[in-house]
């Protein structure tokens, strides 16, 4: 018998893979060991001491086979730090009453431990595949993923090829009316952050008049761009996902184009963090988060800069983004961009993305809807995709799941449900089979 998702989960959790450091070897030690009791040789892949990354490979073998299918299950090791406040010991992994406490129980050590019971399942029955599944459990997802999925592109890309990539990233499911609405992850808004630099000239505190303050002047940047309205975007997929969520809602709509977005989110009633979601769907955002500038209170300051986390839609661009910074910021502030990466998309038409929805559809009750979503966040499906892997994002919990776990991602008190990881598990299981049979 295959060992239980529940207890590799609890083992998982038991590691301490929180990054900083990171510690990923030790999780990548831990599945290879897995994987060698059941007769298969994985392999680590380490850039730098202790940011190991794991991968085995089920199947054909790739040099008899080269034109066969391949299916990539990926997931991150690493797991965000703790911090206070915990009502249970966050490292414990324990199971209390079907419910697996502990950090990374949802983020996402839950879908290692699923991807790798399914894979374990599969060798134990001995199931043929036609084709290859790679699971991959990587380093680094949460410092930006250069030391894990970034170092394999570029240093390994052929051990992580794969026609297809199922990774983490969609929301939670949502109880609409009665119906359990699953969502598949198809599309990742891409970043453009900036730090914005106003300069003056210093002078004495006591005489403001003769000086000019970079801080007022960076003061009112920061207040218009909190006030700036983006243009709403209404991309095919969201267009389907919005649609069916005002019709669930009972809303009648004729015509959606962009300019009725708005007013169709304030009739829907959704829950607030499922809204902004829905509205970070359909424009680019734009949040001023840090701003320095001053060294005395009595001294006029000549200098100060804040930095600016813009989100942008498909179709976006870093010439896109300054004209409209520009629109709404005097001339005389600097923009200066240090992080760009364009939105990456996989296509929700596709017959893999039909598949995975037909086998959630199976898995939950055939009265289930299953939609696409774009993340205003990124996870390691960014890299996957700009290399030309189409990949998609899951976030299944089973009906009935204790929604108020879903805050505890990144938070206190992380955990997830023994039904949620069952259901996760045979999902995988059912779509490896299905896929490479
Ligand atoms: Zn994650």
């Amino acid at each position: 018998m295959a060992i239980a998702p529940e207890k590799i989960l609890s083992d998982l959790i038991r590691i301490d893979s929180s990054n900083p450091p990171g510690n990923e070897t030790a999780v990548a030690l831990y599945l290879k060991e897995l994987f060698e009791e059941a007769g298969v040789q994985g392999e680590i892949i380490e850039p730098e001491e202790g940011r190991g990354s794991f991968i085995v490979r089920l199947g054909s073998d790739p040099g008899s086979n080269s034109g066969s299918k391949r299916l990539l299950y990926l997931s991150h090791a690493d797991v965000v730090p703790v911090g206070e406040g915990w009502d249970f010991e966050p490292f414990s992994g324990k199971i209390d009453n079907e419910v697996i406490c502990g950090r990374g129980a949802l983020d996402c050590k839950d879908l290692m431990a699923a991807q790798v019971s399914a894979a374990l399942q599969l060798i134990d029955e001995k199931v043929p595949l036609k084709g290859e599944l790679i699971i991959a459990a990587t380093a680094d997802e949460e410092k930006g993923g250069l030391l894990g999925v970034g170092y394999l592109l570029e240093k390994h890309s052929a051990k992580i090829e794969a026609d297809y990539v199922v990774n983490e990233g969609a929301d939670h499911p949502i109880k609409l009316n009665g119906k359990m609405i699953y969502f598949l992850q198809v599309d990742e808004k891409g970043t453009a952050w900036c730090t914005l630099k106003a300069h003056g000239t210093a002078g004495h505190g006591a005489l403001p008049g003769l000086a000019d303050n970079a801080v007022v002047k960076m003061s009112r940047a920061v207040s218009r761009l909190n006030n700036y309205r983006s243009e709403v975007i209404l991309i095919p997929e969201v267009e389907k996902l919005l649609r069916k969520l005002a019709e669930l809602c009972g809303i009648p709509v004729q015509s959606l184009g962009p300019n009725e977005v708005d007013n169709l989110l304030e009739e829907m009633p959704l829950e607030i963090a499922f809204l902004e979601s829905l509205r970070s769907m359909t424009r680019m955002t734009v949040s001023p988060n840090t701003i320095r500038g001053g060294s005395k209170t009595n001294i006029v300051p000549d200098y100060c800069e804040a930095d600016v986390d813009i989100r942008i839609m498909p179709g976006q661009d870093l010439a896109y983004v300054e004209k409209e910074l520009r629109l709404i910021i005097n001339k005389d502030i600097e923009i200066e961009f240090n992080e760009y990466r364009t939105s990456t998309f996989s296509n929700a038409e596709d017959p893999f993305y039909r598949l995975m929805q037909d086998i959630t559809l199976e898995q939950v009750c055939d009265d289930a809807i299953c939609l696409p979503v774009v993340s205003a966040g990124s996870t390691d499906s960014k890299f996957l995709r700009s290399s030309g892997l189409p990949s998609y994002g899951i976030g299944h919990m089973a009906p009935g799941f204790d929604e108020q776990s879903r805050k505890t991602i990144h938070g206190r008190n992380e955990r997830t449900d023994l039904a949620s990881l069952q259901l996760k598990t045979a999902f995988l299981k059912q779509l490896a089979c299905r896929y490479l049979s």
